[in-house]
């Protein structure tokens, strides 16, 4: 990091045209000096952008009613990591579509939150989410949706990428090619005229799909397809793996839900998952910065 912005700065402290070797030099020391300078200036901003960060999340853990404040995802990967396919398809060409995978490949202790459906819009859950900073990502079906497109709109402007879940949330592998298509294509239009922004990330309802399913989501134009590897409910966890434990990279789903399907909130829900995800040593990360 510091590396990098010292590089960045370099490049913006050049020393004016000299008349004499001398004042070439002490040009060029005080070029030196001021890009030091810069370049504690610039880490100091970064470190003080941290704490700001930390500090917001002491605050909102408090009003919120977290046992502890989130931690911190270190810096987004320079490189994106290479998403290898779950368990595949035996098909020809399968590298050609979408890779389907649980867990993205990282050494980092950071995990990643995506939220289905879209049936509840609790607007203590935005508030929560900005005022803890905390990334997610949505998958969102029309259905459930269309009746307060406001509320997900909001959502966006704080910086929650929309995705793609479908027209109607039906059982994929039931469908025809086509009707499946139908579900995909129709929602990432939906998505882009109403929200102005084509989804690249799409789940298929259940998580269930087949090949017809990724061939189709990769016809609308979709890149990549996550499930999950841990489930969160207000009151429990429920994982997928055997050793009932956070990964790193693992992605966590959970919904928009609310008292009715669920025993609590969907601010119960992040109180529980974050006492686990934080408990564990892990920071929640965007998806969107590793894909
Ligand atoms: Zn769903």
């Amino acid at each position: 990091m510091a590396a990098l912005l010292v590089a960045a700065l370099g490049t913006g402290c050049g020393a004016g045209g000299s008349e004499t070797p001398d004042k070439a030099a002490k040009a060029k020391a005080a070029g030196a000096a001021g890009e030091q300078a810069g370049a504690a200036g610039a880490l100091g901003t970064y470190a003080e952008k941290l704490k700001a960060l930390q500090q917001a999340r002491i605050v909102a853990a408090k009003k919120w009613g977290l046992l502890k404040p989130p931690l911190v995802a270190p810096q987004a990967p320079k490189e994106k990591p290479e998403i290898t396919t779950r368990d595949g398809f035996e098909v020809e060409g399968q590298d050609e579509l979408p890779p389907v995978f649980t867990t993205v490949p990282t050494e980092e202790k950071v995990v990643f939150l995506t939220i289905d459906d879209g049936a509840e819009k609790d607007p203590e859950f935005l508030k929560m989410m900005q005022e803890l900073k905390l990334p997610y990502t949505a998958f969102l079906s029309d259905y459930l949706v269309r009746d307060n497109y406001p509320y997900f709109k909001e959502m966006q402007a704080a910086g929650v990428t929309l995705n793609n879940h479908t027209l109607n949330h039906r059982y994929m592998p039931a469908l025809s090619y086509e009707k499946q298509r139908q579900e995909i294509c129709g929602q990432q239009d939906t998505i882009e005229k109403t929200f102005g922004k084509r989804p690249t990330l799409f789940r298929p309802p259940y998580g269930n799909y087949n090949e017809d399913t990724l061939r189709a989501a990769k016809s609308c134009g979709i890149k990549a397809v996550p499930l999950w590897n841990e489930e969160a409910f207000p009151n429990r966890m429920d994982w997928r793996e055997w050793d009932k434990d956070l990964h790193p990279g693992d992605i966590i789903l959970t919904h928009f839900r609310g008292k009715e399907d669920w025993k609590g909130s969907m601010t119960d829900m992040i109180r529980h998952v974050m006492k686990t995800v934080t408990d564990k040593g892990y920071a929640v990360a965007r998806l969107e910065d590793y894909l």
